[in-house]
């Protein structure tokens, strides 16, 4: 079975499925690697790495699209569609109606098509989640953005030119990016709070040395799953208001709530920022998904106020190397678990092939 490795296509994207290391163990799992030159390139590994791993370099896009399956990190092009083989597999990241078109044509080209977005939470899958590696390294890089944008120090420092006060930050959402964030934030010496809605998520804010603030939420915040549910209208107003109150002596903001499949909830108002210390950052890590500011606009920074709102789109992208590094660990415990003997398992009775397959022989099973 031949597995074909591209180089990503899409705009600012600099992560690669596959990454020398892991080439080699699906080598000596007995696959046959190609890679496109200069696919790892932009994450610092050279094509010379994965030759050595035993992949096969070659020199066009068509070449790897041709093989038996496709890993990718981003959804293809309609271009890349037409370059795969009729009943080959492609495995990559996408929400199936932001892809309307291209999961049509995945489907008329009768690609088995799998997106390792649609991957339930559950423990079998934990080596497969690639949303919760690229939240890890979203909630990292999300710090470092508010550390280099704020005007002022994370830790508190005794000189002799005075004593600075440490970083008061707050993480709106504690899931996978929030936890990083707060560990990222108390790292640099900040003084680290959190609010969730999900009740439980206070004990592991808490171990991680931050405060959880507390709001009665008075109604099930949580989904199957794990997930947080969208709250009732009242139930919303009382949390803008409580988060306004607390956002308005915080120095940096950090923002991840998310709903599965609806848009992010507004946690912060417009007059909440207006409310805020001049020289305040929010960094609102749910812009891709209409953000949890008001006035956050998608991949560009917003001044209101004096306060510094940045919308950063698809962070993980920045830091390649260890982004992609973890992506390749997934999308290889991925492709193990799909393939048997060197051949593709469709075996829908598995809640993980059935969950993650989009399209299959010609049909479009999620939408
Ligand atoms: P997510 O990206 O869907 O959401 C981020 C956070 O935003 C969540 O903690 C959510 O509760 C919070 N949120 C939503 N609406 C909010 C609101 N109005 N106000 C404040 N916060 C709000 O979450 P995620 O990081 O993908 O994690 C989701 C769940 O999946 C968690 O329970 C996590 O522990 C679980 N998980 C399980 C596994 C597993 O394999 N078992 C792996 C990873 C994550």
């Amino acid at each position: 079975m031949k597995i074909g490795v591209p180089k990503e296509t899409a705009a600012n994207e600099r992560r690669v499925a596959l990454v020398p290391d892991t080439v080699g163990r699906l080598v000596k799992a007995g696959l046959e690697v190609a890679v496109e030159q200069g696919a790892g390139a932009a994450a610092a590994f050279p094509d010379d790495a994965y030759r050595s791993a035993g992949a096969g370099l070659v020199g066009t896009p068509a070449d790897v699209f041709g093989s038996d399956v496709v890993l990718k990190v981003q959804a293809p092009s309609t271009a890349e569609v037409a370059l795969c083989r009729e009943g080959a597999a492609l495995v990559a990241v996408f929400q199936p109606a932001a892809e309307r078109d291209i999961v049509a044509s995945l489907a008329a080209r009768k690609v088995t098509a799998f997106s390792l977005a649609l991957l339930p939470r559950i423990t079998r899958a934990q080596p497969m989640d690639v949303l919760s590696s690229q939240a890890t390294v979203a909630g990292y890089k999300a710090v470092l953005l508010a550390a280099t944008t704020a005007g002022r120090l994370f830790p508190m420092l005794v000189t002799a030119a005075g004593t600075l006060p440490p970083a008061r930050v707050l993480v709106l959402g504690a899931g996978v990016a929030g936890l990083q964030a707060i560990a990222t934030a108390r790292r640099l010496g900040a003084v680290v709070s959190a609010f969730d809605v999900r009740p439980a998520v206070k004990e592991q804010v808490e171990s991680l040395g931050a405060k959880f603030l507390q709001l009665e939420i008075g109604e099930q915040a949580e989904a199957a799953g794990g997930y947080a549910k969208q709250l009732s209208e009242e139930t919303h107003r009382r949390e803008l208001a409580f988060i306004a109150q607390h956002v308005k002596d915080t120095d940096v903001v950090i923002t991840t709530a998310a709903i599965p499949g609806k848009r992010a909830p507004i946690l912060i108002t417009a007059d909440a920022v207006r409310g805020m210390k001049p020289g305040a950052v929010i960094v609102d890590l749910a812009a891709e998904t209409g953000g949890n500011c008001e006035v956050t606009e998608p991949g560009t920074e917003v001044r209101l106020a004096g306060v510094v709102v940045l919308g950063p789109l698809n962070l993980p992208s920045t830091l390649p190397l260890h982004a992609s590094q973890m992506y390749a660990k997934n999308i290889s415990s991925f492709l193990l678990h799909v393939t048997r003997d060197g051949t593709l398992v469709v075996d829908f009775d598995d809640e993980i092939i059935r969950e993650t397959c989009v399209t299959h022989a010609g049909e479009v099973r999620k939408t």
